[in-house]
């Protein structure tokens, strides 16, 4: 068990060009914590977690396991156990043989690596292909393969790179469940890394959002989604993802106006804003499908008319796509609700439901 710290860590590879692919990253990852890194394909994932194994040398900053540093450490010696995304198993190897290998490795006795094996068999179902060779599996069986050997190990830390890639949807969300239920069983520190925010979301007892070599935003899957501190986080989780439109903001007395296309979308009453001087002219105004509402006749007033551009349906909500003022948005709606194409309908913006992004630098702007 173990608590892992980066302090500054920073990555570059090659030399003309150099590609700085992890940027100054600290950040503390508690014993026993389930934590993701999350972002999109080329952030700086993969490597961060390397660096972590001891796979990749570190360019600057320095990471401890526990109080330890471990910089110089070479992977053996962190005592990590990984699942890459490329599963490389041992092709002239057995499923068992391959599973088996790395307990034999460290002389665990036969009886123990017979209970660890059914264990490991039974949490990641591959019970019925144990006696089978690499090549005859699919590659969502390898993959689950390769996650069953690097848990029977007995680790520090256990480390995941896109682990489920290669399974289908309804085998992901299936091996989700048992990689959570799998977490509070073995109660060691997880790493995981993956660009898909409903798997962080779903596993995370903490994630770190990356961008671009730089870490955004570290938090449970709730303060993230509930609290981004920029637009790059609020735009990246949520799915569709929370609209953003470009609002003039206009002072009429008491209140700020939010202006879209000339349209009045929302009033902020002058009292709730932070710092009324720097408040910027113009703002990046977010909000997610499911807030915006759709008003009935009475109170269209106030409402913005927009078109139907397509609705779909599925099962449990409806996901509605609109052109509101030439900008599209998506909207989630009850699922009982019927829209055709080109239909009009009235929408409003509760402010409460408003985020504010400075349109420069991306950074949030709380309201009071
Ligand atoms: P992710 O896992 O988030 O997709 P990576 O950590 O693999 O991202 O890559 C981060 C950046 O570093 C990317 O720009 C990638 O092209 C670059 N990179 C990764 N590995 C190497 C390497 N061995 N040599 C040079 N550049 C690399
Ligand atoms: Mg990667």
């Amino acid at each position: 068990m173990a608590e892992v710290t980066l302090e500054n860590v920073k990555k570059i590879y090659g030399r003309n060009p150099e590609v700085l692919a992890v940027k100054d990253v600290s950040l503390h990852i508690q014993d026993r914590e389930f934590f993701v890194f999350l972002g999109p394909s080329g952030c700086g994932k993969t490597t961060t977690l390397r660096m972590i194994a001891g796979l990749e040398e570190i360019s600057g900053g320095t990471i401890y396991f526990d109080k330890k540093t471990v910089n110089d450490l070479t992977p053996q010696k962190r005592n990590v156990s990984m699942a890459f995304e490329n599963y490389a198993l041992y092709p002239t190897l057995s499923v068992w043989e391959n599973i088996a290998f790395p307990l034999k490795i460290r002389k665990w006795n036969n009886d123990t690596i017979r209970k660890k094996m059914e264990w490991v068999a039974g949490a990641l179902q591959i019970g019925d292909i144990l006696h089978k060779k690499p090549f005859e599996l699919s590659g969502g069986q390898q993959q689950r393969v390769s996650l069953a050997r690097a848990i029977v190990r007995e680790a520090e830390v256990f480390l995941f790179d896109e682990p489920l890639s290669h399974l289908d949807m309804k085998q992901r969300q299936l091996m989700r469940a048992e990689i959570k239920r799998i977490n509070k069983d073995l109660q060691n520190t997880m790493i995981y890394v993956t660009h898909d925010q409903k798997e962080a979301m779903a596993l995370a007892d903490r994630i770190a959002v990356m961008n671009d070599g730089k870490l955004q935003q570290v938090g449970t899957p709730f303060e993230i989604y509930e609290n981004p501190v920029n637009e790059f986080v609020a735009g990246f989780i949520g799915e569709p993802p929370m609209n953003f439109l470009n609002c003039q903001i206009l002072r009429l007395n008491d209140f700020f106006e939010l202006i879209l296309k000339k349209q009045v979308i929302a009033k902020i009453h002058q009292s709730r804003l932070p710092n009324q001087e720097l408040f910027p002219q113009f703002v990046r105004v977010g909000i997610r499908p499911k807030r915006i509402q759709i008003t009935n006749s009475e109170n269209k007033k106030d409402a913005l008319q927009a078109a139907v551009i397509v609705y779909e349906s599925i099962g449990e909500k409806g996901i509605l796509k609109v052109q509101l003022l030439g900008e599209p948005i998506y909207l989630i709606t009850e699922p009982n609700q019927k829209f055709s194409k080109g239909e009009n309908i009235h929408l409003s913006f509760p402010i409460q439901y408003l985020f504010f992004f400075n349109p420069e630098t991306g950074e949030r702007i709380n309201l009071k």
